[in-house]
């Protein structure tokens, strides 16, 4: 089977980078979190050993040396990006805060009455509920873009619904459900057809390719360093220079001023602007380890090497009568699926058994399952610590799951 020689001419095999993963373990949930390399756990060891201590505010060496360490991350961030700069950067806790930062600080200030947000029938509930939010403050519309047979976001229906009315448009870079994968360009040029500004959700991107913001020429990207090898609690906000100038902040506190009085207070330049109160100091080190990490294998390889165990798996699947596969068959790195009278939580449950992780649920996006006609899927989605025999080891369990319930 050729789907066999490619999967072992991208093979990589990580999974000794990854003490958390026990021998025998199919880790296929890497859409929900990744595991951490040796080399982030130890990144983040060090980080409250013997190097620890505040940043910005030190006069001590210690401290200047972390504060040159954190802003390290920042430029390391912002070139893995293909930012023009590291004061584009702002570290926040995750993808959710880094749209409802641009949610509050950027729809609350540009929208009015009457101005639409175009989001789609994919969206994660974080790229959704940000912007209900702000719509219904402001009197903003919602509108949903379609997807096309295959599952993907439509975008001739796009170019054919946006209008000068949309402000702003939302979507995810890559769905953590069918792995579609969307053409952020020509998004971005259509959303700048009629001026609006495009967020791009690289939650599921940034682990699986290469992304380069100038070349997207989006406005705004996201996306949370735990789905990257990275630690949890920290995450990236990039947006055109420009854009954060105008922004005014969106919590305030310690860090984000410039100048404080009971009478007036003025506030610090972006990113500083943005990132009140002492930061998660040591996730910006593990962010900046998993970044090298990713880098020392490469994005291309590893791309290729999930694009393979993807086509494997729904070749293997397909041949399942009783089994309905979701998303392209070019999705990048995540398979979602639903067995005929099996609840999703009944295959998880079994494939955990056979010492297999996936994920069962709606995945936080309950308008995409209503489109889809299901209350939930299972999902198995990968990461640069599986192989073949992690693969052989769902069909395996799958076809345990189909024997059991006849
Ligand atoms: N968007 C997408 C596409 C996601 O997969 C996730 C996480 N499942 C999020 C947004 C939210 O990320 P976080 O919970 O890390 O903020």
């Amino acid at each position: 089977m050729n789907v066999m020689t490619e999967t072992r001419t991208a093979a990589l095999d990580h999974v000794a980078d990854f003490p958390a993963i026990p021998a025998g373990w199919a880790y296929l949930d890497t859409a929900a979190t990744a595991q951490k390399p040796q080399m982030v756990i130890d990144a983040i060891t060090r980080g409250y050993d013997d190097s620890y201590a505040t940043v910005h505010r030190g006069v001590y060496q210690r401290s200047a040396d972390m504060t040159l360490a954190y802003e390290a991350a920042r430029r390391k961030v912002a070139s893995f990006l293909g930012a023009g700069s590291a004061d584009e950067i702002v570290f926040v806790r995750g993808a959710t805060e880094g749209i409802n930062l641009v949610a509050h600080s950027w729809a609350g200030t540009q929208l009015k009455a009457g101005d639409r947000i175009l989001l789609s029938q994919l969206e994660h509930h974080s790229n959704i509920v940000p912007w209900q939010m702000v719509a219904e403050r402001v009197g903003a519309q919602i509108d949903v873009l379609p997807l096309t047979p295959d599952h993907r976001i439509d975008l001739d229906a796009m170019a054919a619904m946006i209008t000068p009315q949309h402000k702003l448009v939302a979507l995810a870079h890559v769905s953590n459900v069918l792995g579609s994968v969307l053409d952020g360009k020509r998004a971005a040029e259509i959303a700048h057809s009629v001026r609006a500004k495009i967020l791009l959700d690289g939650c599921q991107s940034v682990p699986r390719m290469t992304v380069d913001v100038a070349a997207l020429d989006c406005d705004f990207y996201v996306f949370s360093a735990h789905k990257l090898y990275g630690p949890t609690g920290i995450g990236v906000l990039w947006a055109r220079p420009e854009l954060l100038e105008a922004m005014p902040p969106y919590q305030g506190g310690g860090s984000m001023i410039d100048s404080v009085s009971f009478e007036r207070t003025t506030y610090a330049p972006p990113p500083g602007r943005f990132e009140a109160g002492t930061p998660h100091i040591v996730g910006a080190l593990g962010l900046h380890a998993a970044i090298d990490y990713v880098e020392s294998i490469g994005l291309d390889r590893i791309h290729a090497h999930e694009t393979a165990l993807v086509t494997m798996t729904r070749e293997a699947l397909s041949q399942i009568n009783s089994l309905t596969l979701f998303g392209p068959e070019d999705s990048a790195g995540i398979v979602s699926f639903s067995i005929q009278g099996v609840h999703p939580h009944d295959i998880g449950t079994i494939l955990d058994e056979a010492k297999v992780a996936v994920r069962a649920g709606h995945h936080c996006a309950q308008p995409l399952m209503a489109s889809l006609g299901v209350d939930a899927t299972a999902r198995a989605s990968f990461g640069v610590y599986n192989t073949a025999a992690d693969v052989e080891a769902l069909v395996r369990g799958i076809e345990r799951v189909t024997r059991i319930f006849g």
